[in-house]
């Protein structure tokens, strides 16, 4: 049996389950597929930051997130390794009322976004079922096969998006090349309940050596901690305690908290990739999300981004159906709104994985400058942290501001307000 839909989006992850009810409320017919047999469960630290807020927002879910599972976040405090505070970022200096970060237990956002999708008519939402080819007419993509609990079927769309990670089997089948990068550093992450909470979040950077802490709901605070890619087994080996006394090392004020890691099924390991492809668009199919462009988490916007992917798709598409134009000429409008912004994150992230992550003496001295004038100077902290909060698509520093930033240089515009976040 062949099925027709308008649209068809492999994956139900942070852009497809999004893309999805963007359509649905437009009334779009889609289907929607994902190899997993439900909606993620695993442990992963969630921080929405303002232009997710605002995407939730858009679709009737920011309100829906169960109040117990959230906790709004005003003070970032950037720390060296060992407890001296070089900068704090206040969200409460963004325009209200996205002026906060949101941190959220494992998967609330994500859970919500499905519940909802469940609910639209025009949305297919189908788990257990594979991507496993392309429908071909010509050049131009007409469809898809996918492998399910039913066995194999067909599905005739006018646009196929391939919403399915950085290892993307879309993508793939598209033939477009991907530069898939692995960073040697990934992220232990734990989710720890302690009698000493904290309110704030502290970011602890040092020689090689990153931990952040970030409140959560009730007494329960994330933690994310560099480790080497494939060295999760060998800190597992050295055991609890020993990981204990290096978290302490780090962050003296916390060593209580720490007490609350009591077993390692409180812990995950999150490997960091970069995906960067030559276009996002063929006749027939676009990319999204980590698909197109997965980014290190320093940006803390990758989920983020395949939301906004989304949303700026699901603002295309219905053009496209109505003039039944889905060319590559035509989808690239998508690529040309997100891809500046995008590219500019993944650099962005990539500067803070040089200075962030760096063993190097002369590199952390540098960083922790900037930090210290980014402490003093309102405008370039104003800079950063609109970048962070998604609502900045230059880059935050100029290349004045890069010579001021490192604390050499004065900056008489310190006390300047600085232009609207929007700003492009
Ligand atoms: C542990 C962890 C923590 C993270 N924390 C944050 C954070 O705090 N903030 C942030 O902004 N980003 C975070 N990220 C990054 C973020 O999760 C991704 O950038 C985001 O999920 C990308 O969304 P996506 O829809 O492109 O891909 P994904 O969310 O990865 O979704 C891809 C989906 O495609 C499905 N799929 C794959 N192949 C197939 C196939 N062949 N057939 C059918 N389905 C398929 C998968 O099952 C999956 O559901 C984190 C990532 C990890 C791993």
């Amino acid at each position: 049996m062949t099925e027709q839909t308008d649209v068809a989006v492999v994956g139900a992850g942070g852009g497809g389950a999004v893309l999805a009810l963007a359509l649905a409320k437009q009334g779009i017919s889609t289907v929607v597929l994902d190899q997993a047999s439900g909606p993620p469960q695993g442990l992963r630290g969630e921080i929405l930051q303002p232009n997710g807020q605002m995407v939730l927002d858009r679709l009737g879910v920011l309100q829906s997130l169960p109040a117990d599972a959230v906790r709004s976040v005003r003070h970032f405090h950037f720390c060296r390794a060992g407890g001296l505070r070089l900068c704090s970022i206040d969200y409460g200096d963004l325009p209200p009322p996205y002026n906060r970060a949101i941190v959220t237990l494992p998967n609330v956002a994500h859970h919500a976004i499905v519940a909802a999708v469940q609910q639209q008519k025009s949305v297919t939402l189908r788990y257990g079922t594979s991507f496993t080819g392309l429908l071909r007419e010509g050049d131009r993509v007409v469809g898809l096969s996918t492998q399910g609990p039913d066995g194999v079927h067909t599905i005739r769309a006018k646009v196929v998006v391939g919403a399915d990670g950085a290892f993307s089997k879309v993508r793939e089948a598209l033939q477009i090349p991907a530069d898939l990068y692995l960073y040697p550093d990934g992220y232990l992450i734990a989710i720890i309940e302690s009698e000493e909470p904290i309110s704030e979040s502290f970011y602890y950077v040092g020689h090689k050596t990153i931990l952040g802490l970030f409140p959560a709901t009730g007494k329960k605070v994330y933690l994310f901690y560099m480790i080497p890619k494939g060295s999760m087994e060998a800190v597992k080996q050295r055991g609890i305690p020993a990981l204990q006394q290096a978290w302490s090392q780090i962050a003296p004020q916390f060593t209580g908290l720490f007490q609350g890691l009591k077993d390692w099924s409180q812990t995950a390991y999150m490997p960091t990739g970069r995906v960067r492809t030559p276009t996002w668009v063929a006749d027939g199919a676009v990319l999204i999300g980590d698909a197109a462009h997965a980014m290190n988490p320093h940006a803390s916007q990758g989920r983020m981004q395949a939301m906004v992917d989304a949303m700026a798709l699901s603002d295309l598409l219905p053009g496209c159906l109505a003039d039944r134009d889905y060319s590559a000429g035509r989808l690239k409008e998508f690529e040309r709104v997100r891809r500046p912004h995008v590219t500019m994150l993944q650099e962005l992230a990539d500067q803070q994985v040089f200075y962030w992550n760096t063993e190097n003496p002369l590199v952390a001295f540098l960083r922790d400058r900037v930090f210290q004038t980014l402490d003093r100077n309102p405008r370039l902290r104003y800079q950063v942290l609109s970048t962070t909060a998604g609502l900045r698509a230059i880059p935050p520093f100029s290349s004045i501001d890069r010579v001021i930033a490192t604390g050499f240089f004065p900056d008489i515009r310190a006390h300047e307000k600085s232009s609207h976040p929007m700003s492009s």
